[in-house]
C-alpha cells in the first residue's frame, strides 16, 4: 500500500434501519458511481445485520463496499445473539467495526477484546475497522495522547497491515454530539497514532493504515477536517443515515 492510501468514507448506521432504509443505498450506490458525482475515495456502509445480506443485493454492480458493527471472536458455537465474522463475511461484509466507543462502553470491552475481534475479522478474511478515543474527561486530564497509545496498543494485532486494518480516531465527546475537535488538534493526534504505529508496525507499513476521523462529521466541516494531514477518510454516524447528507460528505475527495 502507498504512502497516500485511498481514503475511506464508512457510514455506521449502528442501530438504525429497516428495510425501507435500503432505498439511501441504492441512492448512494447510484450517486458514487455516476459519472459526474464519483468520489476520490472509497466509500462503505455498515448497515444493522438484519439489513446486510439485503443492501449487498441492493448494492451489487456498484463500488460500494458494506460493512459490518461488530463480531464475536469466535468462529461459530455457543453464543446465543452474536455473530461471527464469517457469517458477516457470508451475509455481505468486507469490514467489521471493531471496538466502538458504543460498545467498550456500553458492553465492557476491553481492547483485549478489541484485538481478538480484529483477529476475528482478519480470519474471515476482512478488513477490522478499529475505533479508538478518549472520553471528554480524559482529554481535560491532558490525557489523550496516553488514552490513544494505550487503545492502539491493546487493540492492534501483531498481524495488522494497511491491507487488513483501518484506524477510526473517534473522540467520545464528538460522537453524536454536534462537537468536533479543531483541525489542530485532529492533526496532533492523528500524527501521534501514525508515530505510534510506526513503532507497532514498522514505517513502511505504518504509512499505509488509513486513519479515519470520526465525531459529528457533516457535509459542511467535512473539507476542513478531512484537509488534514494524516487524515484518510472519515468514519460518520448520523450524517451517514441519509444519502444525500453522506454523499456531500464523500465529496470532500474529487475523484
Ligand atoms: C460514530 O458513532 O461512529 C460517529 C462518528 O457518530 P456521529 O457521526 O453521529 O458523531
Amino acid at each position: 500500500m502507498s504512502k497516500n492510501p485511498k481514503p475511506l468514507v464508512a457510514g455506521n448506521w449502528k442501530m438504525n434501519g429497516l428495510k425501507s432504509s435500503l432505498k439511501q443505498i441504492v441512492k448512494i450506490a447510484g450517486k458514487i458511481d455516476s459519472k459526474k458525482k464519483k468520489p476520490g475515495c472509497e466509500v462503505m456502509i455498515c448497515p444493522p445485520a438484519t439489513l446486510l445480506t439485503a443492501a449487498r443485493d441492493k448494492a451489487q454492480g456498484s463500488s460500494l463496499k458494506l460493512g459490518a458493527q461488530d463480531c464475536h471472536a469466535d468462529e461459530a458455537g455457543a453464543h446465543t445473539g452474536d455473530l461471527s465474522a464469517e457469517m458477516l463475511a457470508n451475509a455481505g461484509a468486507t469490514a467489521i467495526i471493531v471496538g466502538h466507543s458504543e460498545r467498550r462502553a456500553n458492553h465492557g470491552e476491553s481492547s483485549a477484546v478489541v484485538k481478538a475481534k480484529a483477529q476475528a475479522a482478519y480470519r474471515a478474511g476482512l478488513v477490522a475497522i478499529i475505533c479508538i478515543g478518549e472520553t471528554a474527561e480524559q482529554r481535560k486530564a491532558n490525557r489523550t495522547l496516553s488514552i490513544v497509545t494505550m487503545q492502539l496498543k491493546g487493540s492492534v494485532p501483531a498481524e495488522a497491515t494497511p491491507a487488513n486494518t483501518v484506524i477510526a480516531y473517534e473522540p467520545v465527546w464528538a460522537i453524536g454530539t454536534g462537537l468536533t475537535p479543531t483541525p489542530e488538534d485532529v492533526a496532533v493526534v492523528h500524527a501521534h497514532i501514525r508515530k505510534r504505529l510506526t513503532v507497532q508496525m514498522g514505517e513502511k507499513e505504518a504509512q499505509g493504515v488509513r486513519i479515519l476521523y470520526g465525531g459529528s462529521v457533516k457535509p459542511d466541516n467535512a473539507a476542513e477536517l478531512m484537509a488534514v494531514e494524516n487524515v484518510n477518510g472519515a468514519l460518520v454516524g448520523g450524517a451517514s443515515l441519509k444519502a444525500q447528507e453522506f454523499i456531500g460528505i464523500t465529496a470532500t475527495y474529487k475523484s
